[in-house]
């Protein structure tokens, strides 16, 4: 099998395609023919090392593909059947060896490509909207990078629910394809001050909930973006971490909550990683969430990917395809 491996934490560079042997399924497992694989900013981090992993280490964490083999006790998935996944480590390879019960059935109806595009970042704005903080008809949420891969996700399932989005976005196409997506309002936040925007949104009252994977550059806009008692949902730093902060802040905005969850909290169990995926694939068979494939990127150039997404030219999802 191929894959693209890092022996040290580095830039793009530190990527290497190495042919590795085929890994085995044990009890519980399944191995997968990979189809395409989800590029994500978390795979970025752990190139970079701001999140660690033993070293050397398969990038990439979700993807979709076809089950190969199961090993011993091995139920719920089965050889020939499309599967897709998040949270396991090794996506970018042509196989994967993956825990059986972090397996999804992919339903007739859902490209395997499309699949691999929401079980990470569609997954993830599925638990933000409908758990961290559960978005009601009235509400108006700040959604930032609304062009980007949870962005767009994120702004179409907020619309769907019944809020009003006021998007962020980083160029003027980007601001029309948060346009396209739902957000009743999208500024571009490299020139106009998205904090204004949300007070003339709301008659001066605030939002009552912001989703900020930018971090550094939009932290403090968004906590005074907030009406009495909102939710300032941090859960990414595509623009440097946050720095550390004073939760006295959070009584002088207005007894404000600040929370930095992740996926894997919001689907521990297989329960929960089956409903939201169900209700995620579900919408995108029926049409409901459509899913924008920015790039498909053979498996060998991972490195151009990655360097795409840093470098905030893509919109919605990029794919390696082994
Ligand atoms: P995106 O597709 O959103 O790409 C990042 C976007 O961030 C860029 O396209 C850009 O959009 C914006 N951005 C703003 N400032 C910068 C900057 N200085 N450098 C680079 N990009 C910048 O990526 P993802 O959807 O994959 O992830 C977004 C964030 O959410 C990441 O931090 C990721 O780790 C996090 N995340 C967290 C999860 C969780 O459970 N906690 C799960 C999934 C993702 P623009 O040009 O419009 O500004």
């Amino acid at each position: 099998m191929k894959a693209i491996r890092i022996h040290q934490n580095g830039g793009p560079e530190a990527m290497r395609l190495e042919e590795l042997p085929d890994p085995t399924p044990v009890k519980g497992e399944a191995l997968v023919a990979v189809e395409a694989a989800g590029v994500n900013f978390i795979d970025v981090y752990n190139r970079t090392g701001l999140y660690k992993t033993p070293l050397p280490y398969t990038l990439g964490q979700e993807g979709a593909g076809t089950v190969l083999a199961t090993g011993e006790g091995v139920t719920g998935v089965r050889k020939g059947e499309r599967v897709a996944w998040y949270g396991t480590f090794g996506a970018y390879a042509t196989r994967i060896v993956a825990p059986a019960q972090r397996l999804v059935p992919v339903p007739d109806g859902v490209t395997s490509k499309q699949a691999a595009a929401v079980m990470l970042q569609g997954m993830t704005a599925h638990y933000l909207a409908r758990s961290t903080y559960v978005l009601k008809p009235g509400d108006t949420c700040i959604v930032h990078a609304a062009a980007g891969g949870v962005g767009l996700l994120l702004t179409q399932i907020a619309t769907l629910v019944g809020a009003a989005v006021l998007g962020t976005a980083g160029s003027a196409e980007k601001v029309r394809l948060a346009r396209e997506a739902g957000a009743v309002r999208v500024v571009d936040y490299t020139k106009e001050d998205f904090l204004a925007a949300a007070k003339e949104l709301t008659d001066g009252r605030g939002v009552q909930v912001v989703y900020d994977s930018v971090g550094r550059t939009t932290f403090d806009k968004s906590l005074a973006s907030l009406a009495p008692r909102g939710m300032l949902v941090t859960f990414g730093q595509s623009s440097g971490p946050v720095p550390p902060f004073d939760p006295l802040r959070l009584s002088q905005g207005g007894s404000l909550y600040l929370t930095r969850p992740t996926l894997g909290h919001y689907s521990a169990t297989r329960e929960e990683l089956m409903w939201r995926a169900n209700e995620v694939l579900g919408w995108v068979r029926d049409g409901t969430l459509r899913v924008r494939i920015d790039r498909e990127v053979p498996l060998a150039d991972a490195a151009a990917a990655h360097r795409a997404l840093e470098a905030r030219e893509t919109a919605g999802k990029v794919l390696l395809i082994p």
